[in-house]
């Protein structure tokens, strides 16, 4: 007999929650994690992520996104500890744009609460914008942001609070599947257990090549500067946004856990890397490309640079994620290519990968995520 029902490859967003789901149902759980719980290297560091209900990139995530909401708001309250922050949420660009325009559609399907505002009428609400006025912009009052080291660390230890092994510092280095059963090679040894959820990152196409061209790391910049007007960008002045303006696709929060004003380019310099292999320390030319697009549209957040980090997205070639079980060895499920855009929906591909391992179809409807929209002309 298998010494554990599921082993878990990776405890980054999706692996440490996945692992809290089925530990909270009584299964035998083991998760491993190449490198330390809390760790820089992958895609859910950085202090916050943003979550938002107005979903620009496809209406089918809202059903989802309500789930994943209460799902966060349960971890909350078990781990005793405030994980979610509301903040109300912007998606502006031009009127047709995929930003206003896919935030708009999703919110009218779904009947969102939401307003439309000018960039001047943003300006006045929330001083720390100067989008110029014909920016068209929806406004979200349930968009926030979550702090995800916190988030993965509540979701791992609720999972051992259940009966759940972790074991950190041990690399996966390939496995095998048949007859039910699923065997993995480490770094420090061999396990065998009934099924193998693989949520390995931007490492994804390592252990499954055949995602070698579906799930492409992409390196990321992150920057935290020293508003010159630091009452504009505090929590409860400032909502999380997206933005495209003619510079790119542009992400940010509020200050919080420093005294930096955070935000992000997508896709900031289109580098594909190795992720064993990649340039971790940002450079000058990271920090301009930041500091150019803040002093145009937040010029009251454009102090000194506190802190830049650098990070992976895991990018498909439709940008969509990755949920399915694998297409030869059912035994294995896949959480992969969450292309910049996974984290606020963790808590609900926990929910899904568990109900992949143990029953392999979920209660949420996966279609739109899997492997064969890829394979087939469907
Ligand atoms: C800069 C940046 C900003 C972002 N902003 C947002 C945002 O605002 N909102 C949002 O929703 N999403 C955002 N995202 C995306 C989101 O953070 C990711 O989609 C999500 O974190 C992916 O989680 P994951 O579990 O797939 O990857 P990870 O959290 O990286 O976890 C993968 C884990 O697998 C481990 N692993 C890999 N291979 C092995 C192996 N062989 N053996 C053992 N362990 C292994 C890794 O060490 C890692 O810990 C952002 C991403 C970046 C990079």
């Amino acid at each position: 007999m298998a010494a554990y029902d599921v082993i878990v490859l990776g405890l980054g967003g999706m692996g440490s929650a996945t692992l809290h789901h089925l530990a909270r149902r009584g299964v035998r759980v083991l998760g491993l994690e190449r490198f330390d719980l809390m760790h820089e290297y992958g895609s859910s560091h950085g202090l916050t992520r943003i979550i938002r209900l107005a979903y620009w990139e496809h209406p089918t995530y809202v059903s989802l996104l309500r789930r994943s909401y209460e799902l966060w708001r349960e971890l909350e309250r078990d781990a005793g500890e405030r994980l979610l922050h509301i903040t109300g949420s912007i998606d502006a660009g031009p009127r047709d744009g995929k930003v206003f325009g896919g935030a708009l559609r999703s919110s009218e399907l779904h009947g969102l609460p939401h307003e439309v505002l000018d960039g001047a009428e943003l300006h006045r609400r929330y001083p720390g914008y100067r989008l110029p006025r014909e920016t068209h912009c929806l406004l979200q009052p349930e968009g926030g942001f979550l702090l995800p080291e916190r988030c993965n660390v509540a979701h791992v230890a609720l999972a051992q609070s259940h009966g759940a092994e972790v074991r950190c510092r041990e690399q996966v280095l390939d496995w095998d599947a048949g007859g039910g059963r699923v065997w993995v090679r480490t770094s420090r040894g061999q396990h065998e257990a009934g099924r193998l959820v693989v949520c390995a990152g931007a490492w994804a196409s390592r252990m499954l090549p055949e995602l070698d061209r579906l799930a492409v790391p992409e390196r990321q910049v992150l920057a935290w500067l020293q508003p010159t007007r630091p009452e504009l960008f505090e929590l409860g002045a400032f909502p999380v946004f997206n933005l495209e303006v003619d510079e790119g696709h542009y992400y940010g929060f509020p200050s919080f856990l420093m005294p930096g004003f955070k935000f992000g380019r997508y896709h900031h310099r289109g580098e594909v890397v190795d992720p064993d292999a990649w340039p971790r320390e940002p450079d000058e030319e990271d920090e301009e490309l930041l500091r150019a697009f803040a002093r145009r549209y937040f010029p009251d957040g454009v102090g000194p640079t506190m802190m830049l980090k650098t990070c992976m997205f895991t990018n498909t070639p439709d940008r969509h994620f990755i949920l399915d079980l694998h297409p030869e060895h059912p035994e294995v499920a896949i959480a992969a290519g969450f292309s910049g855009h996974g984290y606020k929906f963790c808590s609900v591909i926990g929910e899904i990968m568990a109900d992949l391992a143990q029953d392999g179809r979920s209660r949420h409807d996966i279609d739109f995520f899997r492997l064969r929209r890829f394979t087939t002309a469907g």
